[in-house]
């Protein structure tokens, strides 16, 4: 493969990404794909998707897990209910994971990734020793099926993730790379944040967005990739830089307006072919 392949977030029956149709018809040789429901995660429906992707020419590059009852409504309805943190549902949606995980490997896929949830900063407290050992439990079993996990960006700034990857320890765990998150998070300045993390950096997302008025306590506003305060000529060279070379996928989070979505995601394809012509 080629140095930076182009790819969208895709997603079948769930999540917030195109269509593999859209996909195609946006011309793009790789996408990441949001996990779809557990009633379409059978043998069967793995096969049918590989057959599709294999006649549209498109390879997986990632399946990205998510759960039910996850609200992204407000930073702190994310911080109650995202991902592997909250107590509740841990043990649930880590069998989730596992399955979603097993999902990943029939379709060939070698990459699992997720939104862990807002990761305490104090590493000496219950909370953290808990996620640590779950995300030990996934990578163990990622690694049985010859997968690495990667953590999306966001909840965590540059720093609280370093050490938190210290502490999991396990040599499959790496970071999907959100600049945007960074932002709409109010977790860190990006560019500074990819330099920090550096290869732990496997995949990243090409989303852009700006900064809330007061960061960290309401959200900034996701906007079309290059629109926004990324700086997206920088974030390739900063990618560049760290000796990045994986997939750039161009997430778009619009899902209510498919239409303006493939435009925004075209022109955000235009825009990073005219950058790697420029950067590379
Ligand atoms: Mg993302």
């Amino acid at each position: 493969m080629s140095k930076w392949p182009l790819g969208v977030f895709a997603s079948v029956d769930a999540g917030l990404g195109v269509k593999l149709e859209i996909a195609s018809e946006i011309g793009v040789p790789i996408i990441q794909l949001h996990a779809p429901s557990r009633a379409q995660r059978t043998a069967e429906q793995a096969a049918a998707f590989t057959k599709r992707l294999g006649e549209f020419g498109i390879e997986l590059t990632c399946v990205f897990g998510g759960f039910d009852g996850e609200s992204y409504a407000s930073i702190q309805a994310s911080q109650e209910t995202v991902g592997l943190v909250p107590a509740a549902t841990r043990a649930a949606r880590l069998a989730e994971m596992k399955d979603i995980a097993q999902f990943a490997r029939r379709l060939g896929c070698d990459v699992v990734a997720l939104h862990l949830g807002f990761i305490p900063h104090d590493t000496q407290c219950d909370v953290f020793r808990e996620v640590v050992a779950v995300t030990q439990d996934l990578c163990d079993h990622g690694q049985s099926l010859g997968q690495n996990l990667h953590l999306e960006t966001g909840q965590e700034s540059a720093d609280g993730l370093l050490a938190f990857h210290a502490a999991v320890g396990r040599d499959n765990l790496f970071v999907n790379f959100d600049p945007a998150n960074m932002i709409l998070y109010g977790t860190g300045e990006p560019l500074e944040a990819v330099r920090k993390l550096g290869p732990l950096v496997r995949s990243v997302h090409c989303k852009d967005g700006k900064w809330a008025a007061n960061p960290g306590k309401e959200w900034g506003q996701e906007v079309p990739f290059g629109e926004g305060d990324v700086n997206a000529r920088a974030f390739l060279v900063a990618l560049n830089e760290i000796g990045y070379d994986g997939p750039l996928t161009i997430e778009r989070e619009i899902p209510q307006d498919p239409q303006r979505q493939k435009e925004e995601i075209g022109a955000a394809v235009s825009l990073i072919e005219r950058l790697k012509k420029e950067i590379l």
